[in-house]
């Protein structure tokens, strides 16, 4: 197997932050990344902006240069993509890491779809996006449902229900209604999240408010069928004419993944993995975590501009480690 001083699993920002660090340090690095580069921004909605502004984004000291102060997710395609290539980043991408295991002298075997390399260091930079959750309700599998909303035309004129009220539901909400889709929205609390953006939280109030779109609060989904979508609300089961179901509840990171590396977990519903705070080393020598996965399912802890600094901090351990 080919050798290195570290190997960085996922090419999100995070994932290339580290690698940065590691060149800068002089440290042989691989990145494995098993989608497109920074595929988890590749997959959000297409029309997306960035809460962040865009300097918040940076990675290795390079300007993002945006057109307004929060940027769109294709200028951070643009911006990432002109940093691996400025860079020459050392990355492979469509190549998911299947595991990683000691070998008997003190290094790591990291075995991919495609081939085997050793490691003496491993970050695991795998972000949340992977694993959408789930409604777990009759009719979820129905090919009208849809984690991962992409593009407001192809709702024109349809019946379509939006469950959740974060930001990606509301994005979802107020884009297909202005491109002539019938909209309603099923929340499980009493109102729109907190955390909704600043620009967008008004907006889809006041669509709610008007009657323009349609919302529910503290309703689920009870079932989904082929025309149909039965809601349990405060006053009953409603039945609603459906045509499509955007299902923006979230996502989870695959914790499965770093239990069976050998990464303890905490035991109640957070999951969080465990590592050390200034060193990023998980409770395996060696082997580190960066970016949004440290969080365990707390995904809404950690975000690009606030575990960028996990890259420095884990480059340092190891040049620690390696002098
Ligand atoms: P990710 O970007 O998720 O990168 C992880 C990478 O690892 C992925 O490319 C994945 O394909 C890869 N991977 C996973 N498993 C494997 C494997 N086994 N082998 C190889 N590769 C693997 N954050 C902000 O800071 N500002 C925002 O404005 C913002 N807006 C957001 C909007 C939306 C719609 C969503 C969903 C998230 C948003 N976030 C935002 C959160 C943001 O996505 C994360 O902060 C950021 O992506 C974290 O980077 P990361 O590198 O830790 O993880």
């Amino acid at each position: 197997a080919i050798k290195y001083d570290v190997i960085i699993i996922g090419g999100g920002p995070i994932g290339l932050a580290c690698g940065l660090e590691a060149q800068k340090a002089n440290l042989s690095y691989l990145i494995l990344e098993k989608g497109c580069l920074v595929n988890s921004l590749y997959n959000y909605p297409a029309n997306m902006t960035f809460f962040s502004t865009s300097e918040r984004l940076e990675i290795g000291d390079i300007p993002f240069v945006s057109n307004n102060a929060k940027p769109t997710r294709n200028e951070a395609l643009e911006y990432y993509r002109r940093v691996a290539i400025h860079k020459k980043l050392n990355i492979k991408l469509f190549e998911a890491v299947l595991s990683v295991k000691s070998t008997t002298n003190k290094t790591y075997e990291i075995v991919t779809k495609k081939r085997a390399y050793e490691a003496t260091h491993v970050v695991i930079a795998s972000g949340f996006y992977d694993i959408p959750q789930k409604l777990g309700v009759k009719g979820e599998d129905l090919s009208k449902v849809t984690h991962y909303y992409k593009d407001p035309h192809f709702y024109a004129f349809q019946k379509v229900l939006v469950v959740g009220a974060n930001n990606s539901a509301v994005d979802a909400a107020l884009e297909t209604w202005r491109k002539g889709a019938d909209v309603t929205m099923v929340i499980r609390g009493e109102e729109i999240g907190e955390r909704v953006k600043y620009w967008a939280k008004p907006d889809i109030e006041n669509r709610i408010k008007e009657g323009s779109i349609k919302a529910f609060f503290k309703s689920e989904i009870a079932e989904i069928t082929d025309n149909e979508v039965i809601v349990k609300t405060p006053e009953g089961l409603v039945t609603l004419e459906n045509d499509w179901v955007i299902s923006m509840t979230g996502y989870q990171p695959n914790l499965d993944f770093l239990r069976k590396i050998g990464i303890k977990l905490s035991e109640d519903e957070i999951m969080k993995p465990q590592y050390d705070e200034n060193s990023m080393e998980t409770n395996l020598k060696n082997i580190y975590l960066a970016g949004v996965i440290c969080g365990g399912m707390n995904t809404h802890s950690l975000f690009i501009e606030n575990s960028r600094v996990h890259a420095e901090r884990i480059i340092q351990k190891i040049m620690a480690n390696v002098e």
